[in-house]
This record gives structure tokens, sequence and C-alpha cells, in this order.
């Protein structure tokens, strides 16, 4: 029953992005004048349901609601319910999502009442004002008072930085300081080249082979062997006594353990969060009742997963590695 792909991996593990649009413009993550799907195009809430509980029948076990913001698709906490009877049932081992946090105070309630035990809130500074130029459009107050309210309503809360040059490498170790000292993880990432932007990411990417030496020189680093079911490699704090992740898809390939693909608002499932394959799964899904064509649709794809990534990021290299933005797959 399990999805194996051509090199021996099982996929357990599916991220879903139910809108591709966004109440933050990130600068790294989108230019500022996106053009966002028209909604005709998303499937239906119902249709994310069945599409995922398909995955789930055929061996998902982890799944992660990501965008966009996933907390701005209308009703979305809908969906968050269908598909929590699967944790109820045992189908399912954990129900996640990433979020920018804007939204949190309004559903950290409702997700915690879902049985979401653990969510990951993307945050690059605690400076307001470079808050506010990083996102373009967002307000640090908010997203504070989002993580306030999701740990007061029990989730763990992970939180997940992208290393930008000249931004934020500085203030890593206060960032981090700041998480442990609220019992939240930090996890910082390589930023990838991924859609046109408004700027040029060699200006920006920051190997966090760098970071880690960076930040060896002021905390005790010790690596240890715990996963959540992604990418990150983890190390111990001594003096904070919290963990830190790293997220390498440019320095250090992790591809080998992949387990993950992803599914789009409309339906389009991407094999590789670093390549353009990718299978329509709206036709079959729409073609009929049954879930036969899309079981047999999702096989062909899993049959076609490709072996790893291949990202570049450096002067000679101007175009990015796919065209798509990340707020299509949402990491
Ligand atoms: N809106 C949600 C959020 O902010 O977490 C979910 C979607 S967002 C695209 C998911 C994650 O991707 C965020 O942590 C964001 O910082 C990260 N991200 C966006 N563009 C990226 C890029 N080019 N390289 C690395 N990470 C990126």
């Amino acid at each position: 029953m399990d999805m194996i792909d051509p090199f021996g991996r099982t996929i357990s593990y599916l991220r879903v992005s139910v809108t591709d649009r966004c109440d933050f413009r990130c600068t790294y993550c989108m230019a500022e004048d996106m053009a966002f799907l028209p909604k005709k195009d998303l499937l239906s809430l119902e249709e994310l349901d069945r599409l995922t509980t398909v995955f789930i029948e055929k061996g998902v076990r982890k799944l992660r609601l990501t965008g966009g913001e996933p907390l701005v698709r209308k009703n979305v906490m809908h969906l968050v319910r269908q598909i929590s009877r699967h944790l109820e049932s045992g189908a399912l081992d954990e129900l996640t999502l990433t979020t920018n946090g804007s939204q949190l105070s309004r559903f950290a309630a409702e997700l915690a009442d879902c049985g979401v035990k653990r969510i990951n809130v993307s945050l690059d500074t605690l400076d307001p004002q470079k808050f506010r130029t990083i996102t373009r459009w967002g307000n640090l107050d908010r997203v504070m008072s989002g993580i306030d309210a999701a740990q007061a309503a029990g989730l763990k809360v992970k939180i997940n930085a992208v290393a930008l040059k000249g931004f934020n490498d500085a203030e890593l170790p206060e960032l981090m300081r700041w998480a442990h000292g609220r019992g939240m993880d930090l996890t910082v990432i390589e930023t990838m080249p991924m859609g046109e932007i408004d700027e040029d990411r060699t200006d920006q990417y920051l190997p966090l082979s760098l970071v880690r030496a960076g930040l060896e020189r002021q905390f005790t680093l010790t690596d240890i062997p715990y996963k959540t079911g992604g990418p990150a490699r983890y190390v111990e704090v001594a003096e904070t006594g919290g963990r830190l992740g790293f997220i390498t898809p440019m320095t250090h390939n992790f591809c080998e353990s992949c387990n993950r693909v992803r599914l789009t608002c409309t339906g389009t499932l991407y094999m590789c969060l670093g390549q353009d394959d990718a299978a329509d799964l709206r036709a079959p899904l729409r073609a009929s009742e049954g879930n036969e064509l899309l079981s047999n649709a999702i096989d062909e794809a899993i049959g076609r997963k490709p072996k790893g990534h291949d990202f570049i990021i450096d002067r000679t290299t101007r175009r990015p590695a796919v065209s798509r933005h990340m707020s299509v797959t949402g990491g």
C-alpha cells in the first residue's frame, strides 16, 4: 500500500498549499506585485479534503498545511476540522501547519481543539522596522500576539527564520536566545532560488556553514539525532538549553532521505521542491466520483519522483532554479 519512489524512499509526508495568497510580501519569497490565481482555479475545501484523504489512505502519516498563508484561506478551519478525523482514527500521526503568525490570535485555540499539537511560525527578525521591511506589509506586534495565543492554547511553536546576509545574520544569536527563552525551537533556513523576485538573491544568500561557525564562537553546539520528519538537522545549545535546526538545501543535499511531496491549491503535485516536473491531480479528481483514477495518477507521479534538486545561487546563474515562487508550494 505504501508509496515508494524509484529510489526506495517511502513517501509519508504531504505538504498542502491551501492558497497561493498571503497577507505578507516577504522580499525573498515574492515580488511586490504578485499575480495570484483566480479563485475559480482553486480546489474547493471539499476537494482538498478528498485529495488529502486519498494520500492518507496511501500511507501519508504527516500532513502540513501551508501556503501562501494558510490561515487567510476562507473557512480554512473547516478543512482542518475535516482532516482532524484522521488523527482521531489513528490514520494520521500529525497535522501541522506553517504560518506567518498574523492570524494566530484568531485561530490558535481552534487549531489546538482540532488536534494540532505543533506549528511552525516564520519569523526572520525581532526588530519591528526590519520586520516591516522584509515582509513589506507585516506587523510584528500582531505576529507576537499570535505566538502568545498559540502558546496559551498549548501549541508547541517552532520559529523558522531564513538566514539573510546583511539582514538578520547579526541578529540570529538574539533570535535564538529569545526563542529558546520561550521554550521554542529555532530553525534557520538557507534562501533558495525560487521564482523571480525584485532583488538579487546573491546579495541575500548566506550559507548556514557560516551561520553555524559564527554561533559556535558564542555557543556550544552539539549535534543531536532529534528528528521531526522534515529536513532539519538539529543541535542542542548548551548555554540556552534549547534546540537549533539547520535546513540546508544549498550547502548540504538532504534529498537521500526525502519523504515528502507537495500539493498546490490547484491540485498540482510537485514531487520535488527544486524541480519543475509536476503531476496534475485535479483532472483525475474531477473525472470520477471514485478515487481509482486519482490513486493511479498519484502512483504514476511518485514513480517519477526525482533523485534530488540542484540549487545554485551565484553571480553567473541569474535564473532561479525553478520559475515558481515558494508561495506556490509553501516550502
Ligand atoms: N505564509 C506561511 C509562512 O510564512 O510560513 C507559509 C508559506 S511560506 C512560503 C513558507 C516558508 O518558506 C517561510 O518560512 C518562508 O520564510 C520560506 N521561504 C519563502 N521563500 C523562500 C526562499 N526563496 N528560500 C527559502 N525559504 C523561503
